[in-house]
């Protein structure tokens, strides 16, 4: 069989450009992906018990484009949803991220946006230009803050202080002066209707596309003719390593079933300075399904090891050195195409991934 594209990998960005060159150039497009399943990271499934689960942690989708927004409904319905989590430490819940009521709860009386504003204003480190996750936020709120939800829980995600990590980490964490506790700050928040694995089922069913599951995309290389290949895995596996081992932190998640409807009051309890978790979601939360009983899944960060998942690229300068070099030797590979998380190596989340592929696309067809 003859293929326009190989697509090593079946999550967001090899099924956005899988979709768009079938459906829009009519190229025959072959994917593969070596887990059991297609959808990557944004898996879902009905656990043993019929609850709705997330495999891979938590996926909550959120964007501020209209394109990314426009795309996607062509292949689901939406369900809005304002994720709203809380943190766990000692002995008791706050609300998160920082806002008005946790700074309320903190100073243990009542306040204002303009009292929150200036006692921060006190409290900040003066950085102008935060080098660090440690940084970014110690000049955001102060220390005793950064201490109580974020030095411990950064460790235990990264296995790295704060201080060693882009600013970008923990500065993807809100931090507002009123009383808005949503998680995330996007305009779109919403999971897909009936969950991600139908919607990758609705847009990988387009006619010229077929799958290959279980199967490493080198093992289907050696067998098929193609073309062109579009790549989502690791970029330094792509290269035989032959920069050197990127790093990954990898997670191992404990579900558990409870004879009750409901565990926790949100769907996500983050617990910066308890327990070797990082945090409980319960989806059910957030799913809309109506059952007796619930699943938690608890998330363990661990370090990476060759045949573990590479869930995580760590964002640091000494990995963006490694990272560059690859990216060179990706360039020089005109009939590949690096997407996604994993091939450009960057803490993408879902939404960036689907405006990266559409991009890609878009480029490919004005290649003509
Ligand atoms: P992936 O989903 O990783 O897909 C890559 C696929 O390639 C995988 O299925 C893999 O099996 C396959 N593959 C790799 N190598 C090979 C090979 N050699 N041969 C065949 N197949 C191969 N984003 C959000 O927007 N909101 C969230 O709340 C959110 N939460 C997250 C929570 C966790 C715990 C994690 C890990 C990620 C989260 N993300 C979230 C990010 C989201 O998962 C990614 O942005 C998105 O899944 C990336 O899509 P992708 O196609 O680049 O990669
Ligand atoms: N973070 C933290 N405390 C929290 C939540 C997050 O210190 O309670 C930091 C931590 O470094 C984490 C990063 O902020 O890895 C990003 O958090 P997010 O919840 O976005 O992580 P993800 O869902 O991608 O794992």
């Amino acid at each position: 069989m003859t293929y326009d594209y190989l697509v090593a990998g079946s999550g967001f960005a090899g099924a956005v450009l899988a979709e768009r060159l079938a459906s829009q150039l009519g190229k025959r497009c072959l994917v593969v992906d070596r887990r059991d399943h297609i959808g990557g990271n944004a898996y879902d499934e009905l656990d043993r018990a019929g609850v709705l689960i997330h495999r891979y942690g938590p996926h909550y989708f959120r964007t501020n484009s209209q394109r990314v927004i426009d795309y996607l409904s062509a292949f689901t319905e939406w369900r809005p949803e304002a994720y709203r989590i809380l943190s766990w430490t000692d002995g008791e819940y706050w609300p998160f991220p920082i806002n008005l009521n946790t700074f309320e709860k903190f100073i243990g009386r009542s306040s204002t946006p303009e009292e929150m504003r200036e006692t921060l204003e006190r409290w900040r480190e003066p950085i102008d230009n935060p080098a660090n996750s440690e940084e970014v936020i110690v000049s955001q709120v102060g220390r005793p803050l950064y201490e109580k939800f974020f030095k411990n829980y950064t460790l235990k995600q990264w296995q790295r202080d704060p201080s060693e990590l882009d600013p970008s980490v923990c500065g993807r964490i809100p931090l507002r002066f009123d009383r808005d506790d949503r998680y995330l700050s996007e305009r779109f928040q919403a999971l897909p209707k009936d969950g991600y694995t139908p919607m990758f089922h609705r847009m990988l069913q387009q006619p010229g596309i077929d799958l290959v599951l279980e199967r490493d995309y080198r093992e289907v290389a050696a067998e098929v003719e193609y073309d062109k290949l579009i790549y989502t895995g690791p970029i330094d596996a792509y290269f035989g390593f032959c920069e050197g081992e990127l790093p990954y932190r990898t997670l191992r998640f404990e579900p558990e079933t409870l004879q009750r409807e409901f565990f926790q009051p949100t769907v996500q309890v983050n617990y910066p300075n308890d327990f070797a978790f990082t945090r409980i979601v319960e989806m059910k939360h957030i799913t809309g399904q109506n059952l007796p009983v619930t699943t938690i899944v608890r998330e363990f960060p661990e370090a990476y090891a060759a045949g573990r998942e590479p869930y995580y690229p760590v964002p640091c300068p000494a990995s963006k050195a490694i990272y560059e070099k690859y990216a060179a030797r990706a360039r020089a590979e005109p009939d590949v195409h690096f997407v996604g998380r994993l091939a450009r190596y960057r803490y993408y989340n879902m939404d960036q991934v689907v405006a990266m592929a559409l991009k890609e696309f878009d480029k490919i067809a004005a290649a003509g």
